[in-house]
């Protein structure tokens, strides 16, 4: 059976300091050979022109973008805006928008609904806060599914190309800056990865990829990537340690 490649999505949040680190760092990261894989890179706003110069097989992605479609919206950035300068994914309800600025699933529905109608790949993350994981799987799975079900609202009347819609499942409190942060099992990395597919496939009629987030390193891609239901991953700080990413890439382009 012919396996499906595999897609990373380097998240690179509030870093590097300066577009010429930027643009050096994709540079060594960006570069991914013809049929290999999917890379995504997806730095700060201000070095997306620079980077996209220098990426070689890569893609380029935002980290978030505005509901809107123009007008009086300080500091704000539209999907359209992100296309005319060739981005063609972006991360959305990410949790430290949700943790930091209050971001609610009304309004990280009308981001996806806006990136879809534009025709970005949206990869949307959703994932359980510690003090819901505690009370076991069930309670984990029934949290998601309620965010899950409240950022896709209305999906269906945009004809959507499924592989536009992308999830990307990252416990809260597996990602690296998170205090207390514990590791996530492969396990249930797969087990919520197949539950997502479920609820998505049972609601709009197909299956889409699902990525597994969560401080994944060169170390235990390998461990999460080789689980069946998971189709690649989202990383945000070993993608700026350019040897272990590139390292980290080799284990999940293999
Ligand atoms: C993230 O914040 O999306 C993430 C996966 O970060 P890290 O890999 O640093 O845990």
């Amino acid at each position: 059976m012919l396996r499906m490649k595999k897609l990373i999505v380097a998240n690179w949040k509030m870093n590097p300091k300066t577009l010429s680190e930027a643009v050096s760092l994709a540079r060594k990261t960006g570069v991914v050979k013809k049929g290999a894989g999917e890379l995504v890179i997806c730095p700060p706003y201000p070095f997306l022109s620079g980077v996209q110069k220098v990426l070689n097989g890569a893609a380029l992605g935002a980290q978030d973008m505005s509901e809107n479609t123009e007008g009086p919206h300080t500091g704000e950035v539209s999907a359209g805006i992100l296309k005319s300068v060739g981005v063609s994914y972006v991360i959305l309800g990410h949790s430290e928008r949700r943790s930091e600025l209050g971001e609610n699933d009304e309004a990280v529905n009308g981001k996806v609904l806006q990136a879809l109608k534009a025709g970005l790949r949206v990869v949307l993350c959703i994932g359980e806060p510690i003090e819901i994981r505690k009370k076991g799987l069930p309670s984990a799975s029934s949290f998601v599914k309620k965010q899950l079900l409240g950022c896709v609202a209305g999906i269906e009347k945009l004809g959507l190309k499924k592989k536009n819609l992308i999830l990307a499942y990252e416990p809260v409190w597996a990602i690296s800056t998170s205090k207390n942060r514990r590791n996530e099992t492969p396990d249930d990395a797969a087990f919520m990865a197949s539950l997502i597919k479920t609820i998505v496939r049972e609601k709009f009629y197909f299956t889409p990829r699902v990525l597994y987030g969560g401080s994944v390193g060169e170390k235990d891609v390998r461990d999460f990537v080789s689980q069946k239901e998971v189709d690649g991953t989202l990383v945000g700080a070993a993608s700026l340690r350019a040897s272990e990413f590139r390292l980290l890439m080799g284990k999940v382009f293999e």
